[in-house]
């Protein structure tokens, strides 16, 4: 028996060239520290807007809330609109599973504001390169009913969503650039997802000399964790025999 069909992965290498200019698949693009991030290869293609809110990420998130503004300005603006946002990088499925580990800690519904999720390159509001190109972002306005626009509730539910993961950055309460001031941006990088259904071919020529990085210090330290886990300190439940 044949495995059900799930959602269609397109290596954004075989789109066509007016759709490939626009989201511009592999390439590097740099951020306002002047480092360089490959823009993301696989996507997954929605047949329609309508399709789009049918499918499901996790139990409370749709794929359309990732697109939603793009489909509606497809409705209005025509052709180009349509074929962006029929796209979505693959990274969106491990963003939806961050928004629904959120949601269950709050014990609450968490709204996407509008242009909130997926941003194409080509997209207006993709102004200089920003997680939300990779579908890796979320600018939250609303956490149950409370509308994320002054310093207490942002800076509040900003702890809320970093005690989630260290893999998330959430954007500082603040009116300048690179802060957020009426909702809440988070994000898990420049994730670029393969997914396991699709191969890759040797897309990288060797680097002329080698690069790296450190890591900023993430808030669950782990630099004094053991080195091998010590299972003798585990309590055994009394009622298990094994
Ligand atoms: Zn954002």
């Amino acid at each position: 028996m044949e495995a059900e069909a799930g959602l269609k992965v397109v290596d954004g290498f075989g789109l066509e060239p007016d759709l490939r200019a626009l989201l511009r698949p592999g390439q590097v693009v740099e951020d306002k520290q002047g480092r360089g991030h490959r823009l993301p290869r696989y996507f997954y293609e929605v047949p329609t807007p309508e399709a789009a809110a049918d499918i499901r990420l996790t139990p409370h998130f749709g794929l359309n809330e990732f697109l939603l503004v793009d489909l509606k300005e497809a409705r209005t603006r025509g052709a180009s609109f349509r074929s962006t946002s029929r796209n979505i990088p693959c990274a969106v499925r491990v963003l939806a599973f961050y928004l629904e580990r959120l949601r269950e800690v709050i014990g609450a519904p968490v709204q996407l504001a509008v242009n909130g999720g997926y941003r194409s390159p080509a997209h207006k509001l993709a102004l200089g390169t920003s997680p939300h190109m990779w579908a890796t972002a979320a600018d939250l306005f609303r956490v149950g009913s409370t509308v994320l626009r002054d310093q207490t509730s942002i800076e509040t539910y900003n702890r809320v969503v970093e005690e989630i993961s260290d893999d998330i950055w959430v954007m500082p309460y603040g009116h300048e650039l690179g802060h957020a001031d009426d909702h809440i941006h988070l994000d898990l990088g420049y994730l670029n997802v393969v997914p396991r259904e699709i191969g890759e071919d040797a897309m990288e020529a060797p680097q002329a000399k080698p690069r790296f990085a450190f890591e900023e210090r993430r808030s669950g330290d782990r630099r004094g964790w053991p080195k091998t886990p010590d299972f003798t300190q585990l309590t055994l439940d009394p009622r298990s025999k094994e």
